[in-house]
């Protein structure tokens, strides 16, 4: 019998790895499996987000972006760049030693807390045991006191568009791209579709993104969802909605792609197809037949507020759980579960958990948009100030998008608060700060802001709530901002 720890977490990702330094920290014997192999064969922490998802796509967009800034836009500004290229494989080599830096980190960060590292496939056996399963064959059994799952997620696939080395690609394939596709194709307009469709776009591929829904980007509010479906379609993305994929075929090399829209069948040639139509639980061969941890409906392993499972002591976070699909939320899970198996009181305020989308002007999002409020039968008035009016965003070269408050017309309480601009990732913690403290929209309005900064286009739209919104000339839109 190997050693026995008060808290096993199995998996490595941004639940797990942060749910195993806060046990630490807390006093708690800790150990954490993962299983992750990078491409020279070493174990690696950092899951999904650290290797294959939030750190490459943003280290591919901030690239491709500085690209389009220099080829584009920095004439206006008087700086003459002459010819601009991109390196792709260049750019692919910073991103992987970007990945290799912050991987190598957390197994730092580990050591540093105490937190002792297992390297293999964990299962739990049943209340209190973990079954680990090394590279090389060899099982090891661990008594735990806890278990956090936090196994994450995998990319969902499509029966008609099967992935194929090289041409039909998941997001993993997309962040391996050596030289830019003439012509991509991507299936589903989400946020993975939205992200990588721009990197590519931006290097000079033709993008087009066949999207199954009539609407685009549904979960953000209407105003904001039809500014940014505005920019990108001007940036070159061709968006198409309503289009459900029926079927691919390789021919010669290329993507042939079947899909049905509104005029009925169409057909179209890509050199490489991105399938990014959402991600599922992964929870293979975690769960062994005695662990008697139920899944939902979903796949989902089911948990309470709490993140408690079925089965007392075992807990799970992050992707493989309900909710949103995001990094941060399955650090403040893995945060919350920590504190309480240590003994405290721990909360999630899964109202208050920010979205943002990297494109350029990203977009970002907290809380309900115009439209949920409404369907859930609470009055709203909202204010919204648009970026070309904002001092800062012109002299920054940046003044397309807009930012909008949702307040409960009775309390004045902040609903949501939802952007489409730059820095709208950083501007959007306002909102989430603000609806963590409860705040109005006057309380938004009465802060002071610093000048000149893109932040006050924030504060403008709270002004906007309630009319009074200072450097908006416009007299029709002053009397909207109240509607
Ligand atoms: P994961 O990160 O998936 O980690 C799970 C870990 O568990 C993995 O390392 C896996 O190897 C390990 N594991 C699984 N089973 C076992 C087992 N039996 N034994 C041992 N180890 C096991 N989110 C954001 O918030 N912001 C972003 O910008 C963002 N960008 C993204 C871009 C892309 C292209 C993708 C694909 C995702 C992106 N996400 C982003 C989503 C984010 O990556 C996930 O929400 C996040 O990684 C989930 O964390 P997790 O810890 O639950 O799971
Ligand atoms: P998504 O749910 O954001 O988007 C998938 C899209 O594919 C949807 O619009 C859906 O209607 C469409 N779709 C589904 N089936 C289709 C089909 N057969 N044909 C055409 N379209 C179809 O999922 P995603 O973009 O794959 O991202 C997965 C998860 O990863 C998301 O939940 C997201 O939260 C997370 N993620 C977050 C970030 C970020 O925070 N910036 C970045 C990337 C990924």
């Amino acid at each position: 019998m190997a050693d026995k720890y008060d808290v096993i977490v199995i998996g490595a990702g941004p639940g797990g790895y942060v749910a195993a330094i806060r046990a630490a920290q807390m006093g708690l014997k800790t150990a954490c499996v993962e299983k992750w192999v990078n491409k020279k064969g070493k174990v690696v922490h950092g899951g999904t987000c650290l290797n294959v998802g939030c750190i490459p796509s943003k280290s591919l967009l901030e690239a491709s972006h500085k690209y389009t800034e220099a080829k584009h836009d920095f004439g206006d500004i008087g700086i003459d760049t002459g010819d601009v290229s991109m390196d792709v494989k260049k750019m692919m080599a910073r991103k992987d030693k970007i990945v290799a830096n912050l991987t190598g980190g957390i197994s730092s960060l580990f050591q540093a807390n105490g937190v002792t590292a297992l390297e293999g496939t964990g299962k739990v056996l049943s209340k209190g045991k973990v079954e680990v399963t090394h590279q090389d064959g060899e099982k090891a059994t661990y008594d735990a006191d806890n278990i956090i799952i936090a196994t994450g997620s995998v990319p969902v696939e499509i029966p008609p568009a099967p992935l194929t080395e090289g041409l039909i690609v998941d997001s993993t394939g997309a962040l391996e791209f050596q030289e830019t596709p003439k012509r991509l194709g991507v299936i589903g307009a989400g946020v993975i579709g939205l992200e990588l469709g721009s990197v590519w776009n931006r290097l000079g591929s033709e993008v087009t993104m066949l999207e199954a829904m009539e609407s685009f980007l549904p979960m953000v509010d209407k105003d904001i969802a039809k500014e940014t479906q505005k920019l990108l379609t001007k940036q070159g993305l061709d968006i198409k909605l309503g289009a459900r994929v029926t079927g691919t075929e390789i021919k010669d090399n290329e993507v042939v792609v079947q899909y049905t829209d509104g005029k009925g069948e169409q057909e179209q040639t890509f050199d490489k197809v991105i399938v990014c139509v959402g991600r599922r639980p992964y929870t293979q061969g975690v769960l062994d037949d005695d662990a008697g941890v139920k899944l939902d409906e979903r796949g989902f392993i089911f948990v309470d507020d709490h993140c408690r499972t079925s089965v007392p002591s075992v807990y799970a976070i992050g992707d493989a759980v309900r909710g949103q699909m995001l990094a941060h939320k399955a650090s403040e899970e893995g945060i919350m579960v920590a504190d309480i198996i240590a003994g405290h009181k721990a909360e999630m305020n899964y109202d208050a958990i920010p979205c943002v989308i990297y494109t350029a002007p990203e977009v970002a999002w907290v809380g309900m948009n115009e439209q949920e409020a409404k369907t859930a039968g609470i009055e709203v008035k909202t204010g919204s100030f648009s970026f070309a009016a904002s001092g800062r965003a012109m002299a920054n070269n940046a003044t397309e998008g807009v930012a909008k408050v949702i307040a409960d017309a009775e309390t004045d309480r902040i609903l949501g608060v939802h952007i489409v601009g730059q820095h709208a990732g950083e501007l959007i913690a306002q909102g989430v700060i603000a609806m963590e403290f409860g705040s109005s929209a006057e309380d938004l309005a009465l802060t002071c802001y610093a000048h000149p900064t893109i932040s006050e286009v924030v504060h403008e739209a709270a002004l906007a709530v309630e009319g009074h919104a200072i450097h908006m000339a416009n007299r029709k839109k002053r009397k909207k901002q109240k509607a």
